[in-house]
């Protein structure tokens, strides 16, 4: 399937810039308060570069959207996140299926585990990633079911302890609450699919 590039980074960038209030009250409870900001500055930079950015093919383009990233994002997301585009820009073939973009968010998420040394259950991005994209490898994904997969993954960091990043400080304290990191990756899968079903 043909991935509209302008209407991927715009609806990317136009939903993470609407969520940094609720991403900066989740990281208030069990972080430093910054992750909306952090994402806002990263997605704000990703579309002062647009014209740049779109003027690339498309393994280029998200390449250069991850070093937008690592640049401008900063804190423990900012690398996290920048890995994360550039492994897509490496992976991800021209017309990618369902199961094309699987494997290489897989292969991204293989990056951002080796890059933060966390594992899926730590309480991080990795919890959303991590299902998501091993689901989108079996090839028997739905857009819907992917919608509804990363959401309930948001959700299921709410109990968990965190064992990485800055949230892992609080032990226990850390319990009850969802991981920032795991609703911006929702926000974030949750618009690629809308992009690709044409609904954003
Ligand atoms: P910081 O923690 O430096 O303030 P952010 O607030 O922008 O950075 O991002 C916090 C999010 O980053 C967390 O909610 C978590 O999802 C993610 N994160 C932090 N450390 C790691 C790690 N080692 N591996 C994967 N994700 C991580
Ligand atoms: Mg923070």
């Amino acid at each position: 399937m043909a991935l509209p590039l302008d209407t991927l980074l715009d609806t990317l960038s136009a939903r993470i810039i609407a969520a940094a209030e609720e991403l900066t009250e989740l990281d208030s409870a069990i972080g430093d308060a910054d992750h909306g900001l952090n994402m806002k500055r990263g997605f704000e930079a990703v579309q002062a570069e647009r014209t740049n950015i779109l003027a690339k093919p498309t393994g280029e383009a998200l390449k250069t959207v991850g070093m937008t990233l690592v640049m401008k994002v900063g804190g423990a997301s900012g690398p996290l996140y920048g890995t994360l585009f550039m492994t897509l820009g490496k992976e991800l073939p021209e017309d990618p299926t369902l199961a094309d973009i699987g494997r290489a968010l897989q292969a991204s998420v293989v990056a951002l585990k080796a890059r933060g040394k966390a594992e899926v259950g730590n309480k991080t991005m990795l919890d959303v990633l991590g299902p998501v994209a091993a689901h989108l490898e079996s090839g028997t994904a739905s857009l819907d079911s992917v919608r509804a997969l990363a959401t309930a993954s948001a959700r299921a960091t709410i109990p968990m302890k965190a064992i990485r990043g800055r949230a892992s400080f609080l032990g226990d304290r850390s319990i009850g609450h969802m991981d920032p990191g795991a609703r911006s990756s929702e926000i974030l899968i949750t618009a690629v699919c809308d992009v690709l079903e044409g609904k954003s």
